[in-house]
């Protein structure tokens, strides 16, 4: 990991409070531990971060009194550490460091409506509590180099994961032990997980877009969609091949010239000031005019980062637009029934005039 270019962690707490004043808050309670750990380094299971104009205090309990003060001064952030040993305490510290808090946001996407009653009856009686949507994960939408560096980093793991199984495909296994060698191959290689649970789908089954790799036997003639990714320092990769053995019928190469043909189409349209939704329609209209608009049964890719499932979304209700730093997925599909299906994927990473694809496997 030492070769991989830093993160800025310290600069993006003051780029959080530049937004309190358009926000209406005056700090904010950060309980999204993804969100917490972008903002201060701390990667544990169990953390509160309370951002204020003039403080950051990060609250967690005995087990993290180490961890957190290590992990705070690595990422080069200065946060004062309250360490609460039962949930009272961790209570008590956190409404004193938050007792002059006129108003303070909370994150609508992550707290509990029994969690906000108790935030605003127990907790913080005296502020004014307001919901906040999407502060922090805006920011993190925005990648710096250091992160691009660790997405790009297990996208090349996940690339040489499917290179080492592809012989499995001419070996008639099954589809659980084609996805238990990619898992197993991409920790093996420096990750330190699969992103997500990985998909390998065969035949029929490639026309469920999210399939569970079972004990079906890949045979000759089948498409089989690969759909998976590593983790590295947190960072997630994306990725969607399809691949085949033996001979396809027709249709099935039609459906994989159409898809590679409107995957390529949608990577040419991204670039800083297109939307999502332009990027969807580029791969769209291909696979419309193919006749198969139909076929094609979900959005065109997502944001990738500390989440697999991340902002900026690229679909056709996504209005916001595109910008240098986003990391998305480019990855349309076309699935029939018995003729299995068709996905192919790439992350890109967003850049001045265009943008650069991370994920590098060879397609067919
Ligand atoms: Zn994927
Ligand atoms: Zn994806």
């Amino acid at each position: 990991m030492s070769s991989l270019a830093a993160m800025d962690v310290a600069g993006r707490v003051p780029r959080l409070r530049a937004r309190f004043a358009s926000l209406e808050i005056d700090a904010l309670l950060v309980t999204n531990l993804r969100n917490v750990r972008y903002l201060s380094g701390f990667t544990g299971s169990a953390g509160l971060l309370l951002v204020r104009h003039d403080v950051v205090v990060l609250v967690t309990d005995g087990r993290y009194r180490e961890q957190a003060g290590e992990q705070l001064r690595a990422a080069g952030v200065e946060a004062a550490l309250d360490i609460g040993l039962s949930a009272d305490a961790q209570r008590e510290l956190l409404a004193a460091r938050a007792s002059d808090i006129g108003v303070l946001g909370l994150e609508a996407d992550d707290v509990t409506w029994a969690a906000q009653r108790r935030y605003a009856t127990e907790w913080f009686p005296g502020a004014s509590l307001v919901p906040t949507e999407r502060a922090v994960e805006e920011l993190r939408a925005v990648k710096d180099p250091g992160e691009v560096a660790r997405i790009e980093a297990a996208a090349a793991i996940a690339d040489a994961a499917l290179d080492e199984v592809r012989p499995m495909l001419d070996e008639r296994a099954t589809e659980a032990e084609v996805g238990l060698a990619l898992d197993t191959a991409m920790r093996r290689l420096g990750a330190s997980a699969p992103s997500f649970e990985t998909i390998v789908a065969s035949g029929p089954n490639g026309a469920k877009p999210h399939a569970r790799p079972g004990e079906r036997r890949i045979g000759r003639g089948e498409l089989v969609v690969f759909d998976f990714g590593a983790t590295v320092d947190g960072y997630r990769s994306d990725m969607t091949r399809t691949l085949w053995v033996g001979e396809l019928d027709e249709t099935q190469q039609r459906m994989y010239e159409v898809v590679k043909e409107a995957q390529a189409a949608g990577v040419a349209a991204v670039r800083p000031g297109v939307s999502g939704r332009d990027v969807d329609e580029a791969c769209r209209s291909v696979i419309r005019d193919a006749g198969w608009g139909d076929a094609f049964i979900h959005g065109t890719g997502h944001g990738v980062g500390l989440d697999i499932h991340e902002d900026p979304r690229v679909s056709s209700v996504a209005t916001a637009t595109l910008a240098a730093g986003h990391v998305v997925t480019v990855e349309p599909g076309v699935y029939l029934g018995e003729h299995g299906g068709v996905r192919i994927e790439d992350t890109v990473v967003v850049t001045a005039d265009g943008c650069r694809t991370l994920t590098r496997a060879p397609k067919a």
